[in-house]
């Protein structure tokens, strides 16, 4: 799989042991239907759990988190509770081996603050001293790009497309 090799060749060329790998909900791993963002603003029950799983980035996200020292964790932005609570519940059904503890929810009010709340939970992390480098794997280039600008070389940006075959 070619994002796990290019991770692998990350960590050995760098002499790290460990890699937090950011993992996007919406759009990476769960379908994203156009104009479901309406629904989304609007808090309409069940939007969440009747999503379509993406299987092959799923499946491509596990081979990468059974890696010895590549922790996988969930960062999916929430306009209300009851959305975090039906993620949690789409997880446990489609993606099990993403710990609780690993699965992180914002909670923001606008579609423009979800992207700084994302970055601001990469800071932490990264202060945290527990990893040296975040990976972000997204579908909206403006986040991957606001991560550059503010994370700099600690932080590697991919687009869902390379977590693909
Ligand atoms: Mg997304």
């Amino acid at each position: 799989m070619y994002l796990l090799e290019v991770l692998k060749e990350f960590v050995k060329h760098k002499k790290i042991d460990s890699l937090a790998i950011f993992v996007d909900m919406d759009g990476v791993i769960a379908d994203y239907r156009f104009g479901e963002g309406e629904n989304i603003k609007n808090n309409v029950q069940g939007t969440y759990l009747k999503k379509r799983p993406i299987y092959t980035t799923i499946n491509n996200l596990k081979k990468i988190n059974d890696e010895e020292g590549f922790d996988v964790y969930i960062l999916s932005s929430c306009f209300f509770k009851e959305q975090a609570d039906e993620k949690d519940e789409w997880l446990d059904k489609y993606a099990d081996f993403i710990k609780k503890e690993n699965r992180i929810f914002t909670y923001n009010a606008n579609f423009e603050s979800r992207k700084d709340a994302k970055i601001q939970v990469i800071k932490k992390k990264l202060e945290s001293k527990k990893y040296e480098y975040a990976v972000l794997i997204d579908d909206t280039h403006d986040i991957l790009f606001k991560g550059i600008k503010e994370l700099g070389n600690k932080f590697l940006p991919f687009h869902v497309s390379t977590l693909i075959d």
